[in-house]
């Protein structure tokens, strides 16, 4: 077992930090307050190539592996998880092109994805369908030349500012197939952003398409390979989300220590009450654990093994470990870490989100147990 990162990874990690630091960090309370999806930085994310990190240069990546992934989802999200999930969010559709597309397809659309040309939403999750996949309505009606799409669907992140959406619909054969859908299409509306808790500022919004009108060769992998495109798509994004939740887990633990080395009781700095020790151990434990489930993970997914099981531990763990380390940070902070003028506050609501979106904790203990037991 080697837990050395490579000479590139490093490279990776200190362009990510480096980058958060100085341009992300500064606007991080600013993108909360105002919840507007953050468009210049989303930009300069693609022209440093943090889009294509786990794809090959032929497709516009720079072949730097999941575990080149993870460190810089981890490190954007040290100064803004709404930021950082931006890279794991596009990925959903990358991943999807990656796996399941043709010649074609991959050089129309992952590589200008890749380069950081344009974004791309993932449009699965309608009113009735969170959990349950199965309870899909949106339909996919065959015409001469491909399909009509006719649907709604409910959260979609970024997708005020994707060019391309990736929409699961039903066919004519009950099933669901994947499609890829240019967001100017007439009958392609995104409507009303949510006004959400935490992660403010990802744009999720609702996704209204009333009649799409989609080319045959828009069709992603076989017709009906619907659920295995997003299965596979998932195991990437909960590995991003695993990161995300190491990235707030990390900043709030760092944030723990400075308050609690300068904040006095009894004429003490209160870090020398057995009590905040206590909070910082467990912290910091529950953090290094998830960076290293994340990071196995990752590593496994460069051999190319399936991460659908290994994802879903991640994603479980290290969701709950941030949620944890978040609230124990806000105990370290007392009364000041509950007001606006503290970044304690945020991390604790964005922490809440990693517990729920691509799947909710409860699913991911059901994949997990239904790959061990019968
Ligand atoms: C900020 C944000 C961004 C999102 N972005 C996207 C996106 O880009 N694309 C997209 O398609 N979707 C997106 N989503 C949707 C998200 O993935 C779903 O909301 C999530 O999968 C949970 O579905 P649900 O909310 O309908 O929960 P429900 O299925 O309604 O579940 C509610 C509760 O019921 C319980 N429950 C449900 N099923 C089970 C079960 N089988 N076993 C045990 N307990 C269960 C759990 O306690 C669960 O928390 C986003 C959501 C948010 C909040």
């Amino acid at each position: 077992m080697d837990f050395n990162l490579t000479e590139k990874e490093k490279m990776i990690k200190t362009m990510a930090r480096d980058f958060a630091d100085r341009s992300v960090r500064p606007l991080a309370r600013e993108i909360d307050r105002s919840g507007d999806f953050p468009r210049e930085l989303a930009s300069q994310m693609g022209n440093l190539g943090f889009y294509g990190l786990p794809y090959p240069q032929e497709y516009g990546g720079s072949g730097s592996g999941y575990t080149g992934y993870v460190l810089a989802i981890e490190e954007l999200c040290r100064a803004s998880m709404a930021v950082g999930a931006i890279v794991a969010v596009d990925s959903l559709a990358e991943e999807s092109i990656y796996r399941f597309g043709n010649e074609e397809q991959k050089r129309d659309f992952l590589l200008p994805l890749a380069s950081g040309k344009y974004l791309a939403c993932y449009a699965f999750t309608e009113a009735a369908t969170g959990s349950d996949p199965r309870a899909i309505v949106t339909r996919a009606r065959p015409v001469a030349e491909g399909y009509v799409i006719e649907g709604e669907k409910i959260f979609s992140a970024l997708s005020p500012a994707a060019a391309i959406a990736l929409v699961f619909a039903k066919d004519e054969t009950e099933r669901v197939s994947a499609f890829i859908v240019d967001t100017l299409s007439p009958g392609f509306e995104v409507r009303h952003p949510w006004d959400m808790m935490g992660a403010r500022g990802l744009g999720t919004s609702a996704i209204y398409l009333d009649g799409v009108r989609i080319p045959e060769s828009n069709l992603l992998g076989e017709k009906g390979q619907g659920y295995e495109v997003l299965l596979e798509a998932l195991s990437v994004g909960k590995l991003g989300v695993s990161a995300e939740g190491v990235g707030v887990g990390q900043e709030a633990l760092d944030l723990s220590i400075a308050y609690a080395n300068e904040r006095t009781a009894y004429g003490r700095p209160i870090s020398n009450l057995p009590t905040i020790q206590w909070l910082l151990a467990e912290m910091a434990t529950r953090v290094d654990a998830a960076r290293w489930l994340t990071y196995r993970t990752a590593f496994l997914r460069d051999q190319g093994e399936n991460i659908q099981k290994d994802s879903a531990i991640a994603k479980l763990f290290c969701s709950q470990a941030a949620v944890e380390v978040t609230r124990m940070a806000m105990q370290v902070h007392g009364a000041y870490g509950y007001t606006k003028e503290m970044d304690i506050e945020r991390l604790y609501r964005d922490a809440k989100l990693t517990e729920i979106y691509e799947g909710i904790s409860e699913i991911q203990r059901v994949i997990i147990a239904s790959n061990m037991v019968r």
